[in-house]
């Protein structure tokens, strides 16, 4: 039976020390260079005027410093602003594409998404990372381009991780057949996986030890360390 498997990516088919201690450092040091050296093209400059009219609406500065110095605090305080994201989605383009980093995926995750595709699986991604970013991610990774084994991609614009509802409207945009099993959500935090479960899908909690300690309650969740062990 062919079925719907949707991953999460952080610390379920990728490490979260690579988003953490990669990308986003690598976004915030590389900004003001990024601002000063494309900031007149309008890609990037959209979205500085996103910024300077936000700030110049709360009666603040708003000149090119002020947006930078704004934009590094939303960094610090994990803020996602729909511009940072933008921003920050041009910034990793450009690391990837100059071959500063690849994306770090586990190998039992790389052999489990390339056998279940080949199986005719069909497998898609919600992350909270914006779907510019999480395409981005799965196009440079450290095995190559995964990016033709999904067939579709979800972020936080259908809703938030830990919302039922999100789910909801995730598994009516899914390719399901009228016969089809409930689909597969994969992840590394409870909370997404409960409010996947309220909404009708299996749910496996991927708990390795190099992103966590070990969840000893998994509340129910089928629960694995690597993909590897995942038999559907
Ligand atoms: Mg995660």
């Amino acid at each position: 039976m062919k079925r719907a498997i949707v991953i999460d990516i952080e610390g379920t088919v990728g490490s979260i020390a690579f988003v953490r201690t990669v990308l986003f450092p690598y976004a915030q040091k590389a900004l003001p260079d990024w601002i000063a050296r494309h900031g007149t093209e309008p890609e990037t400059r959209r979205w500085l005027t996103v910024m300077a009219d936000e700030l110049r609406a709360a009666d603040r500065p708003s000149d090119d410093a002020a947006v930078l110095a704004a934009l590094q605090r939303y960094i610090e305080e994990d803020r996602k602003h729909t511009a940072l994201k933008a921003l920050q989605g041009l910034l990793w383009e450009d690391g990837y594409r100059q071959g500063l980093y690849r994306a770090h995926v586990y190998p039992d995750a790389v052999a489990a998404l390339r056998s279940w595709h080949a199986d005719g699986h069909r497998l898609y991604v919600y992350s909270s990372g914006s779907v510019a970013a999480q395409r981005l991610f799965f196009d440079h990774t450290e095995h190559g381009s995964l990016l033709s084994l999904f067939s579709g991609f979800f972020d936080t614009e259908i809703g938030g991780k830990r919302e039922p509802a999100s789910y909801q409207r995730i598994a009516a945009q899914l390719d399901l057949g009228p016969s089809a099993q409930h689909p597969l959500f994969c992840s590394d935090v409870l909370e997404e996986l409960d409010a996947a479960r309220s909404a009708d899908f299996e749910t496996l909690l991927v708990d390795r030890p190099q992103d966590h300690p070990p969840r000893t309650d998994s509340r129910g969740h089928r629960r694995v360390t690597s993909l590897a062990e995942l038999v559907l």
